[in-house]
């Protein structure tokens, strides 16, 4: 800095001196001298010296302005923590807790006491976190997801979860920043209304199902009272037996799916790979009951058309999306109170989406409606009606990273439209994940055309942990694949429409990586070996397959793909 002019001495003969304290040609004060023990004038050394204190001074006071001004906003930035009404938490690079405000305090039950110094990670159940975690980087510095954890005191909490990683000095991260809601009362609340709507769902296909179970109960009465006059016919004992059978196998069918759309679900249920085909098909059948019963009792025309079309699997909660379907399917039908037609399709919308189209003929809407019917407890049916059919079922569909949209006009009818990400993208780190002994899962096609094994081998693999999606053909497999879309194939070798060599081939041409298990009932000729070497084949199991074998050799596979 430039030494500021100095002022003369004001009076002849007193030794004085009057120096500006200046910052940026601002006057922030003056610093006076006055020689007065001695009447010697100031001489131009000391005149110097002063005039470079009067510098050192303006430095002075302007660092204890800003040094207030810091004070003032780190107190500020404090406070803004301490109110916060989300737990804000920051974590060092070695993954343990540094900060705790009084929300985190509220949310975990934890005091900053306890909670500072360990590991952030005890927090939150692994997964989602560590696959968060681990995605944090430079290009992503954000990551959000939701996730049920565990308060000190053992009740359980919906959290909803950002982190972020935060700059490092020089260039690198230097530990994270974590902010909390707190969802559990609004998660039960939504959950409330879900299953409210739900019940008032069975309750519409109540009617229906009572009607189906008539039937079921007529056709074995009727036949145990032909057998019980005629025992010794044994064309009709042979026919009843048979038709009581298929009628209480139908009827305990019919209760199962009931009970199954009925159940309390948990909203941390894991995606699933998902046939959206398989899906749209058990909506069809929960809801037919209710179709039926219009047919029937009122008189009504009403067609079905059903146009499934290929899609690849589908990350998801099936029995959501089955939900999803039911509303839109039992809303149709509402509509269509002197008949109609209701069309549904599953097609691939472009690249990267499936849609699913729930089309119906009926009374339409008017713009009014239209814009208020995904409201909660918004309905036109009067007592009849929840209003939160289609709230419920735009909030599944959002969960699900979709959309769902409606086009409707009075008296022409209305289509809604879902679409839905296919496949999913991340690698196989973040999907296979393991269990605490250090076993991975993972997500697994199965390919088999007995439905018996196809169920046990499902069985034994969800047990084991892993996503499984059963199909029964090979034409159903390149249908619902997607590359990068599973760790595993396990397909049965001989099969009528595609064998498994077929299979094979045909996935790895889309995803060269993964890896394939055959299963076969026979064994492989000395061709076979050599073509199952080319293609790379992990491993050959012989049916019938015990769980060690098919787990130990799914472990193998699940291990190879990861590395
Ligand atoms: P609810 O069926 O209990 O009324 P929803 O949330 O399922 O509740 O639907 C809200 C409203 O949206 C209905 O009351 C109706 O007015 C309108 N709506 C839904 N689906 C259709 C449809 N397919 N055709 C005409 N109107 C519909
Ligand atoms: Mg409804």
């Amino acid at each position: 800095m430039r030494l500021g002019p100095v002022a003369p001495a004001d009076a002849p003969g007193e030794a004085r001196i009057v120096c500006p304290i200046r910052e940026e040609g601002k006057i922030l004060g003056y610093l006076l001298v006055a020689n007065r023990s001695a009447t010697r004038p100031i001489d131009p050394g000391e005149r110097e010296l002063l005039e470079m204190l009067s510098d050192y001074l303006a430095v002075a006071i302007r660092n204890s302005r800003l040094y207030g001004e810091v004070a003032e906003t780190k107190q500020y930035l404090e406070q803004l923590i301490l109110s916060a009404g989300d737990a804000i938490i920051s974590v060092d690079g070695e993954g343990q807790v540094r900060s705790w405000n009084p929300a985190a305090d509220r949310i975990f039950g934890f005091t900053a006491a306890q909670a500072v110094g360990q590991p952030f990670a005890n927090l939150l159940p692994p997964e989602p976190y560590r696959s968060a975690h681990g995605s944090l980087s430079r290009e992503n510095p954000v990551r959000a997801f939701d996730a049920s954890a565990k308060r000190a005191d053992g009740r359980s909490l919906n959290l909803a979860v950002t982190l972020s990683s935060l700059p490092g000095r020089n260039g690198g991260t230097d530990g994270m920043l974590a902010i909390i809601r707190d969802m559990t009362a609004q998660r039960e609340i939504e959950a409330q209304m879900h299953q409210s709507e739900r019940l008032t769902s069975l309750g519409q296909m109540a009617g229906g199902i009572a009607h189906d179970f008539n039937n079921l109960l007529q056709a074995i009465l009727g036949y145990a009272q032909l057998m019980a006059r005629s025992p010794g016919n044994v064309d009709v004992v042979r026919r009843g037996i048979d038709v009581i059978e298929k009628a209480a196998t139908s009827g305990a069918e019919t209760v199962r799916r009931m009970q199954k759309f009925a159940r309390i679900r948990q909203q941390d249920e894991p995606f699933v790979p998902m046939d959206v085909n398989q899906v749209v098909r058990d909506s069809l059948a929960i809801t037919r009951p209710r179709w039926e019963e219009k047919k029937i009792k009122g008189g009504v025309p009403l067609q079905l058309e059903l146009e499934l079309g290929p899609v690849p699997v589908v990350m998801g909660r099936p029995a959501e999306l089955n939900e999803v379907i039911t509303n839109l399917v039992l809303n149709a039908i509402d509509a269509m109170p002197r008949g109609g037609t209701l069309r549904i399709r599953t097609r691939l919308a472009d690249y990267r989406h499936a849609a699913i189209t729930v089309a119906d003929t009926g009374m339409g809407m008017t713009d009014e409606v239209r814009k208020r019917v995904f409201d909660p407890y918004f309905t036109t049916k009067g007592e009849e009606g929840t209003g939160l059919g289609l709230s419920v079922s735009h909030s599944i569909v959002e969960r699900h990273g979709g959309d769902l949209r409606v086009d409707s006009r009075p008296g022409e009818g209305t289509t809604f439209t879902i679409t839905l990400p296919i496949g999913m993208k991340p690698t196989s780190e973040s999907t296979t994940g393991s269990h605490p002994g250090g076993e991975r899962t993972g997500r697994i096609l199965l390919v088999d055309n007995d439905p018996q094994v196809l169920s046990i081998l499902g069985e034994m693999l969800k047990d084991a942990g892993h996503h499984v999606l059963p199909v029964p053909s090979g034409p159903e497999a390149l249908r619902v694949f997607i590359p990068s879309g599973f760790d595993l194939i396990i397909t049965n070798v001989g099969m009528p429409d595609m064998s498994g060599w077929d299979v094979a081939e045909r996935l790895r041409a889309s995803d060269p990586q993964v890896p394939v298990i055959f299963i076969t009932g026979w064994g492989l000729q000395e061709e076979d070996q050599a073509r199952s070497r080319r293609l790379g084949i992990s491993a050959l199991l012989f049916k019938p397959v015990s769980p060690q074998d098919l787990h130990r050799t799914v472990q193998v596979a699940l291990a190879a793909r990861t590395r």
